[in-house]
């Protein structure tokens, strides 16, 4: 292994060993890169020299074809935290490099007393891909504790800090995604210094821990709560079990027009009956109704474990939206499992359902 300047040439890698769903062929080459000022100085050589280039952290959101890829992959392994005050009202702020594992991130300002990240314990990846899809789960998205990044921009080659404004943050989307436009070096994020976590707003976790929607309450205790909801639908990373051999939720939760919400009502109603139509999850979201595409895949034939026991892609024994790999499933196996379920719950209730990972060298 070579070492120039803050980057380790890997050889002999596979995308198989860097990502989630375990699947992935042979990069032209494995860049891990220490620091920002290494992932600044390969991504503006590969760049200057048009080498195809994915950026990568925890490769929990990637669905990547096999055989041998043209392309350079550019891992970030920028892992400093650093307590910083500013940040307006919440006076304080965490900043972190890209390359830091998200869990660490959320498990030490807990650890510290802050509130803030609380509700996104558990989900896997590197800090710097937050913005890339505003990740978000239990009723918080990465833009609600956002308070600037830090990016090379590609098509200037610029190193600059930019506000939440210039990243287009919207439902598991930004101008990150499924683009070249620029490699998030580091975030901050602004925290409650006084220990109060964000207000708590998804009804399963107020249940749980007993507090009305939207009242705030200790992060630590709203932690170790997710921490359990999550394990429970298997989508906390565990090697010893394969139902989280994934990419997380599959499909986002389709938004359909308020005028197109009686129709599908009616399909659900015309195949499972007027309850289950009445029952069907919607709400208002921007852009118009978000429905619940775990709730559509299972009522549309796709159960837990779907197809069998047997097949190497499998939904998930614990979670109908998260396509897994029971270990020698390919990329192949689970783009015709996404098709199905796509196709299917297309055909029962005329809803589209869209991936939620980005697709490198394949799609669906
Ligand atoms: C079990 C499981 C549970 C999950 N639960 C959730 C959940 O609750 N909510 C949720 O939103 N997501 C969830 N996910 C999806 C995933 O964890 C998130 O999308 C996560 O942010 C991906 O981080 P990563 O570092 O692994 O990104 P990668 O998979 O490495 O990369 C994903 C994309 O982001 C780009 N990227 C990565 N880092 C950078 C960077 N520094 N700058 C620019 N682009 C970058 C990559 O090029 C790629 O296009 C889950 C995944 C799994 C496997």
């Amino acid at each position: 292994m070579a070492r120039i300047d803050g980057i380790d040439v890997v050889p002999g890698a596979r995308l198989a060993d860097l990502t989630t769903l375990r699947i992935g062929g042979r990069p032209r080459a494995l860049l891990e890169c220490a620091d920002a000022e290494a992932v600044v100085a390969a991504v503006r050589a590969l760049d200057a020299a048009d080498v195809p280039v994915l950026v990568l952290g925890g490769g929990s959101n990637l669905v990547v074809a096999g055989g041998d890829l043209d392309l350079v992959v550019v891992a970030l392994r920028n892992r400093e935290i650093s307590y910083v005050s500013g940040g307006g009202d919440h006076q304080l702020v965490v900043r972190a490099g890209a390359g830091l594992t998200w869990e660490d991130l959320v498990a030490d300002t807990v650890a510290r007393g802050y509130g803030g990240l609380e509700c996104l314990s558990g989900i896997p990846g590197s800090v710097g891909a937050t913005p890339v899809q505003n990740v978000g789960a239990y009723g918080v998205e990465v833009a609600q504790v956002l308070h600037r990044v830090r990016w090379l921009d590609r098509a200037t080659g610029v190193d600059e800090w930019v506000a939440p404004d210039a990243l287009g943050l919207a439902y598991r989307t930004s101008v990150l995604k499924n683009s070249d436009r620029a490699v998030v070096l580091e975030v901050e994020f602004r925290l409650d210094p006084a220990g109060r976590s964000e207000p708590i707003r998804y009804a399963e976790l107020a249940g749980r821990l007993g507090v009305a929607p939207g009242e705030r309450t200790d992060p630590a205790v709203v932690r170790r709560t997710v921490l359990e909801l999550r394990r429970g639908k298997g989508m906390v990373l565990d090697d010893d079990d394969e139902d989280t051999w994934s990419a997380g939720s599959f499909f986002t939760n389709p938004v359909i027009g308020e005028d197109e919400l009686p129709t599908v009502r009616s399909r659900v109603a015309g195949r499972l009956g007027s309850a289950q139509a009445e029952q069907m999850p919607a709400f208002s979201a921007p852009g118009g109704i978000k429905l619940s595409a775990g709730w559509l895949i299972e009522r549309a034939g796709f159960s837990k474990g779907h197809p069998s026991s047997s097949s190497p892609a499998r939904l998930s024994t614990k979670h109908a939206l998260a396509l897994t790999n029971r270990g020698s499933a390919t990329a192949d196996d689970v783009i015709a499992l996404a098709r199905e379920v796509r196709d299917g719950v297309r055909e029962a209730f005329g809803v589209e359902l869209y991936p939620e990972p980005v697709w490198v060298g394949c799609s669906i």
